[in-house]
């Protein structure tokens, strides 16, 4: 067969199985070792096909926020309140529109749950809390806010709680052992200790179903030589998104081409392609996590401008939720405008803080340096100190405490284009992580998750999401495939 086709296999085309396992999990990331762990504790025979050299994927990469709330030990220990039903209510609004309930409510009820058997598994958390703007703590606390819980329009109808939860880094510092890694690590000797084998460069290409439409193991390329591997229980689609697949981002997220983040390049979207060969339904293909690129303690404290000069959002949000903004409803066009004080108060964050684009002694000035249409970045200002003399926001409810009125010189930032992300949409599947096929039914013999599926986002995202779902829905996949 082709390395490009995703068509399954007859049963009967397969003259030998090279391997013979009861649960074969295609991908070595965090649904792929949390897969693993669950399958191999009911009881079953594991193995783990990864297509690289080791195991870890975009997660052992990752800063690791896992996103946990309903009143974990952690929050707990930190003095803050959650509970399951604000935590649910929170991420139906802003995982939206169109969420999946019943995957949202599994994933709340079960997320103290889940937070324990992390930390039962070796993953480490420490009890500290960080309260500063940012997509990351500085250092290594354990805790943040990473939805824009706290932030309009959420904090004044949902009760607030941060729920980015991270593994306690290695070295203090994001990169080698990072938060991913420190999640990963202590999963994968998990997955080791309970026996699960694993097999690294070996590229999953399609399933192997039998005359029932039953998926009964996997096809695969290893050094040019296509094998078999038989998979007697089950098999677990655990590959990651389509963020890498030119083709597959220009026929369901365009705004996204050109502009992959936070993904590795073998999430090529073939676990996607795999289950669609197969019948399966998909969810979600237009939805994108987006990342802007620029420091939160600068857009914080200044004002988010559009190509009309107009503000389009409250600062204070999670910078998530701005990059969504900036990339789907402004054309991915977007000015930062900040005064010195502002910038210099950023400064004593210690965060790295980018040089601004223009700097002039009037909002008039700049929004001609700018090249925006004569008077509109003026009113917008005019307006907003109008407000924060009296230190309000009417417009889109910043908290009062970042809002001040602008004083000279004043600087501008150009974000446009400054966007990347991954995709969040893909395989349909149940809360028990079995692929559904268009007809509603559970296709037999397949699981899958993280961000090859369709989980708990739909539209809108949170920090902590993907690593968050992928090993909540990971360890039901594993528990599910082993179950046959
Ligand atoms: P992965 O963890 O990437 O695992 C998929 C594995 O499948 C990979 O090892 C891949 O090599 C393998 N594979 C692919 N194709 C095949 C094939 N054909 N055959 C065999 N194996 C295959 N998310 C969060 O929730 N919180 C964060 O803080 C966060 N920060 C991030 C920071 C960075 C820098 C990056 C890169 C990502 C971040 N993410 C974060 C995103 C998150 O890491 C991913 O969305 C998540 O790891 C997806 O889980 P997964 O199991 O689907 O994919």
């Amino acid at each position: 067969m082709s390395d490009d086709s995703v068509r399954p296999v007859s049963e009967s085309e397969i003259s030998t199985w090279d391997l013979s396992v009861d649960v074969v999990v295609a991908g070595y990331g965090i649904a792929g070792v949390t897969a693993a762990v669950e399958a191999a504790r009911a009881g079953a025979d594991v193995l783990v096909l990864e297509r690289s050299g080791g195991w870890g994927g975009a997660a052992s990469m990752a800063g690791g926020f896992i996103y946990l709330g309903g009143g974990t030990p952690l929050q707990k220990a930190c003095g803050f309140d959650d509970t399951v039903e604000n935590m649910k209510t929170f991420m139906k609004a802003a995982l939206g529109p169109a969420v999946d309930d019943a995957k949202i409510d599994a994933y709340c009820e079960g997320s103290v749950d889940h937070y324990n058997w992390l930390v039962e598994a070796g993953v480490p958390f420490k009890e500290e809390f960080w309260g500063e703007p940012g997509w990351e703590p500085a250092h290594d606390e354990g805790l943040m806010y990473s939805g824009g819980e706290n932030a309009a329009p959420f904090a004044g109808v949902i009760p607030p709680a941060p729920r980015g939860h991270l593994p306690k880094m290695g070295n203090k510092k994001t990169g080698e052992r990072g938060g991913g890694y420190m999640l990963m690590k202590p999963l994968v000797e998990t997955a080791e200790k309970l026996g699960v084998k694993a097999e690294y460069d070996i590229r999953v290409l399609t399933v192997v179903v039998n005359d029932d439409g039953r998926v009964v193991g996997v096809v695969a390329r290893r050094y040019g030589r296509t094998i078999a591997i038989r998979a007697h229980r089950g098999v677990v689609l655990a590959m990651g998104s389509f963020a890498f697949d030119e083709e597959m981002v220009r026929d369901y997220v365009p705004a996204l081409l050109g502009r992959p983040g936070s993904a590795v390049d073998a999430h090529d979207g073939r676990a996607i392609r795999i289950g669609q060969a197969l019948g399966a339904a998909t969810a979600h293909m237009d939805a994108a996590e987006v990342a802007v690129h620029t420091s939160p303690q600068l857009m914080i404290r200044g004002i988010l401008v559009n190509a009309h000069g107009q503000r389009f959002i409250a600062e204070d949000t999670y910078p998530g939720r701005i990059g969504q903004a900036i990339l789907f409803h402004q054309k991915n066009e977007a000015f930062l405008i900040l005064d010195h004080d502002a910038y210099d108060e950023a400064l004593q964050s210690g965060s790295p803080l980018p040089q601004p684009d223009w700097v002039c002694e009037s909002a008039g000035e700049l929004e001609q340096e700018m090249g925006l249409p004569t008077g509109t970045l003026t009113s917008t200002v005019d307006v907003y100190n109008m407000h924060a003399e009296g230190g309000s926001d009417p417009l889109f409810f910043k908290n009062e405490k970042w809002v001040r009125p602008f004083g000279t010189p004043i600087a501008g930032f150009d974000l446009r284009g400054m966007t990347s992300g991954f995709p969040l949409g893909g395989l349909k599947t149940d809360t028990d992580s079995r692929v559904l096929h268009v007809s509603g039914e559970p296709i037999a013999g397949l699981f899958a998750a993280g961000r090859c599926t369709a989980g708990v986002c739909a539209g809108g995202y949170a920090s902590g999401a993907s690593l968050g779902d992928g090993s909540f829905f990971g360890r039901r996949a594993g528990v599910g495939a082993a179950r046959g």
